[in-house]
């Protein structure tokens, strides 16, 4: 891939590899991007003697457990975290560009933060400030930057790290299947298979690890779904009441259906939880975006899939504002 952004890849790496120790960072409620992106740097780092971290708010979900981790992920509550960050002379922030995205814990420990930052993304609009900022908005998933990084350092993309950025790249393009999927992609992914991810196992691991219970929650939502627009506008809701027990992680993938929908331009999972917030994931195919009505509720994201989430927000009005905001 020529794309001249990639060429600051190599000088991001030089700077980095000088460091000793260094945390890795990517966003709460990780994805397959987010997590593999943090584990195959993890690998990088670590093959060239540096100590790594990867600091987490949240932990490695069940579908993402076969991925190669150690002691090196640690979460919040983690006893030495202050020791380690205090400790660490670079932070790696991966697959977000707003630090509120780091979440609760993981922010203020990020705030107080003195060495240098280093941001891999590729989100419009970064907000978080870097020392160093890669953010290719044209790259499929962080996983491809990633992936990029290495190869024009001339790294070695061992099995390990070549599932791990593999994985990133399937469920960021959901199965190379959505407008970021193009012939680089292509030839990258064949690169990591060459290295050693195997495609069949990553993708069973990741997509069929769906819970008995997700999936007849699932049912539930898609027989109740708001239709408006003409059938352009599919609304999947969850309410309070039925998401008792359940977790995000249960409800990955669930907005992707309303896209399947014949007629439909954009699509949307809406929950709201225990603690009174209103989540959305928002999805449109290429003729349509969502970036600005995620914005608009204080979130971001890309323009064909974006999200937000709202504070002791009223779940009517919400949905209302949506059907409003939406240009069919
Ligand atoms: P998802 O709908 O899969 O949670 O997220 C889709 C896209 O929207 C991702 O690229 C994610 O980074 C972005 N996104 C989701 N939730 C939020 C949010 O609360 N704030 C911001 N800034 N972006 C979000
Ligand atoms: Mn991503």
């Amino acid at each position: 891939m020529n794309h001249p952004v990639y060429g600051t890849l190599s000088l991001a790496w030089q700077a980095l590899s000088t460091a000793t120790s260094v945390l890795i960072s990517a966003h709460i409620d990780p994805d397959g991007d987010s997590i593999g992106s943090s584990l195959g740097l993890l690998h990088f780092l670590r093959s060239q003697g540096i100590q790594a971290h990867i600091v987490q708010e949240h932990p490695i979900p069940k579908n993402l457990q076969f991925l190669p981790h150690d002691s090196a992920f640690i979460q919040h509550d983690d006893p030495d975290i202050a020791h380690i960050v205090t400790t660490a002379d670079a932070w790696c922030i991966l697959d977000l560009n707003a630090p509120q995205r780091l979440g609760p814990h993981i922010l203020p420990l990020f705030e107080q933060y003195s060495g240098e930052v280093f941001l891999f993304d590729h989100h419009v609009n970064p907000i978080l400030k870097a020392q160093y900022s890669n953010v290719i908005i044209e790259s499929s998933s962080t996983c491809e930057i990633i992936a990029r990084m290495a190869l024009a350092a001339h790294l070695e993309i061992n099995t390990q790290a070549a599932e791990c950025l593999y994985t990133g790249i399937m469920t960021d393009t959901g199965g190379f299947r959505h407008s970021r999927t193009n012939a680089d992609v292509m030839r990258l992914a064949a690169t990591l298979i060459e290295s050693g991810a195997d495609p069949v196992k990553i993708y069973d691991k990741v997509m069929n690890a769906q819970s008995l219970a997700s999936m007849q929650l699932l049912g539930l939502a898609l027989s109740h779904l708001s239709i408006s627009h003409e059938g352009a506008l599919i609304l999947m809701i969850i309410r309070r009441e039925q998401l008792h027990g359940y977790s995000s992680e249960d409800l990955e993938g669930f907005v992707n259906y309303t896209l399947s929908i014949d007629g439909a331009k954009i699509g949307g999972l809406i929950t709201e939880w225990e603690d009174g917030t209103v989540k959305m994931s928002l999805r449109s195919k290429p003729t349509h975006e969502v970036r600005s009505i995620a914005e608009y509720f204080g979130g971001g994201g890309h323009m064909q899939a974006a999200g937000a989430r709202v504070r002791q927000g009223n779940l009517e009005e919400i949905v209302g504002k949506i059907q409003e905001l939406v240009k069919i």
